[in-house]
């Protein structure tokens, strides 16, 4: 397929956020033209992403990690800890990567950072083409799709990669629906300095309103994700930096000593989102473009990564065996590969959200119960340490250390 440049292009990826970057890194090293198009996001990203076992794993296969692994922390040990003062509280549950023969359960890394590493590895790939600008129209044809730009190119291919986020025009291009639902819950994110170190520690702490995530970043340092009811939004966001970081320092019971927020701080409204199929039209969608569910557990991006390591692994395997990389039969199979392990996280976790919010006591008992049997009985946390790191479900190759 060619564009108006004549460059001939095999895939083409929209949205060059952390999965698109993933996906178009992963077919353009294992030899497939590719062209990545992305505009820059509106606002800096100041998140954190905990990259969980397999997803560093991918990067390393990609010569991504050696780029950023300098600016990660490791995570040896997550703790939740019940701090919703209720009748029938969970106990404090600890898991430790060791006790499943992990050095860490991944690593905690600035998405700006990690960004920044994809950026560079893409650059350095001869096969993949970047160009900064925005997507107008996608339309699916028999043997192509045709992709315009703002600044007036049309580029065609036979497979297009749909990493272009929440409101994803591919995925409206491509007539797939999305089922979506607002929690009263809004995110603050914010990075701060703290005096006491966090022995790679994370800690989640569980409040009525949601969780309160204090993750390691590499020296003194480590990332705020607190949830909260939009009401409280608005008066946290009039806060000073001195206030908000005494506020943090509250919240976090000074487990971290003295905090002091960065100057940067992110809201997002919390929704949980599931597309109601993950390609169609020669159209793949991946990423938040496929699915949204809310910052507890690490989940988010981790699986934005699977999905774009397993949409490489098909179009490779497809072009290798001279089969129609967008073809049917790969779109079929990415959606029942990608099908099991979004649903069965999104699941779990819109569960675990709910079951904070609820003031239901039979609920909060449940919970209660839940948290203290993984607790006490030890098969039982370690199955659910390996399920939160790796999934049952079927791992793309590059998750298990395998090239494309
Ligand atoms: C508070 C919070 C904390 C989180 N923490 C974690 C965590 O610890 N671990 C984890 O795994 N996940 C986490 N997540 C989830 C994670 O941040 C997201 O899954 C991830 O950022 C989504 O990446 P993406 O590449 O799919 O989308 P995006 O980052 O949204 O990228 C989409 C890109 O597409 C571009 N784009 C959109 N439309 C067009 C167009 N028409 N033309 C060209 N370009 C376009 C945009 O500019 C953008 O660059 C968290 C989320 C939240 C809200």
């Amino acid at each position: 397929m060619s564009d108006k440049q004549g460059q001939k292009s095999s895939a083409i990826v929209v949205g060059g956020g952390p999965a698109g970057l993933t996906a178009a890194i992963a077919l353009a090293g294992a030899g497939l033209a590719t062209v990545l198009i992305g505009k820059r996001p509106a606002k800096a990203d100041n998140r954190t992403t905990a990259l969980l076992s397999g997803s560093v794993t991918a990067l390393e296969i990609l010569g991504v990690w050696p780029m950023c692994a300098a600016q990660a922390a490791p995570l040896r040990v997550m703790r939740i800890v019940d701090d919703t003062g209720r009748l029938w509280r969970a106990p404090q549950v600890k898991f430790a990567a060791k006790e499943i023969d992990l050095d860490a359960f991944g690593y905690n890394i600035e998405n700006q950072n990690l960004v920044a590493a994809l950026e560079r590895r893409a650059r350095a790939l001869p096969l993949l083409r970047l160009i900064e600008d925005e997507v107008l129209s996608v339309v699916p044809g028999e043997v192509a799709v045709t992709v315009t730009l703002r600044t007036g190119g049309t580029l065609q291919a036979p497979l297009v990669i749909a990493a272009d986020g929440r409101r994803s025009l591919c995925r409206a291009a491509a007539g797939i629906e999305i089922d979506e639902r607002a929690y009263k819950q809004v995110a603050l994110t914010v990075c701060v300095k703290h005096s006491r170190p966090h022995r790679d520690t994370s800690t989640e702490f569980h409040t009525p309103s949601g969780p309160f995530t204090l993750v390691p970043l590499p020296g003194q340092r480590s990332s705020v994700v607190w949830v909260f009811d939009p009401i409280d939004a608005d008066v946290i966001a009039t806060l000073s930096d001195v206030e908000l970081s005494a506020e943090v320092e509250r919240a976090s019971h000074s487990i971290l000593g003295k905090i002091e927020v960065e100057p940067w701080r992110g809201m997002f409204p919390l929704v949980v989102a599931t597309a109601r199929g993950f390609a169609s039209e020669r159209i793949a969608l991946v990423g938040e473009a496929a699915h949204i569910i809310p910052p507890i557990g690490a989940q988010g991006l981790n699986l934005g990564l699977r999905d774009a390591a397993t949409i490489g692994e098909l179009a490779i395997a497809a072009q290798r065996l001279g089969h129609d990389i967008g073809g049917s039969d790969v779109l079929a199979a990415y959606d029942k590969m990608r099908r099991t392990d979004v649903g069965s996280r999104t699941f779990a976790i819109d569960l675990l959200n709910r079951t904070l919010l609820t003031d239901f006591l039979p609920v909060q008992g449940l919970r209660g119960l839940g948290l203290y049997m993984i607790d006490r009985i030890g098969p039982l946390r370690r199955a659910v340490m390996r399920e939160g790191v790796a999934p049952a479900a079927v791992q793309p190759r590059l998750m298990r250390g395998e090239v494309l």
